[in-house]
């Protein structure tokens, strides 16, 4: 389907990738809940599942955006599948970073933090 020239996302690609942002925005509104205080139980549960996973990368944000530059058409194509396109550099903890999933590319923090979310790797639901 396409509207002046443009092509639209329609279909059940439209409600997945929708979703998905949905699910990202949640997240990252109910980090911001629990730095203020608001207790997240089911969260803390995921996020010690996390931080013994293999998976766990830390990237300042200028190599977040390097990653996503390099792979921003895959990123828009698999919104809604992030897990089958190439994985973030895995990096050490260091200062000035925040942890991903090399997986999923998830910020780990909102991830685990939104209700709708699932561990790619099925260690957690
Ligand atoms: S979401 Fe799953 S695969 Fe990713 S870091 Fe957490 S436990 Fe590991």
């Amino acid at each position: 389907m396409s509207c002046c020239g443009k092509k639209l996302i329609t279909g059940t690609d439209a409600v997945a990738k929708l979703n998905k942002i949905k699910n990202i925005a949640e997240g990252f509104a109910k980090l911001a809940a629990s730095r203020v205080g608001m207790n997240f139980e089911y969260a803390q549960e995921r996020l010690a599942i996390c931080e013994s996973c293999e998976n766990v990368t830390w990237l300042k944000d200028k190599e977040f955006g390097a990653w996503l530059n390099e792979n921003k058409i895959e990123v828009l194509k698999n919104l809604d599948s992030l897990e089958n396109i190439t994985d973030l550099p895995l990096k050490p903890h260091r200062a000035l970073t925040r942890r991903y999933c090399i997986k999923c590319k998830c910020n780990i923090l909102a991830k685990v933090h939104s209700r709708e979310e699932r561990c790619v790797e099925e260690r957690w639901e």
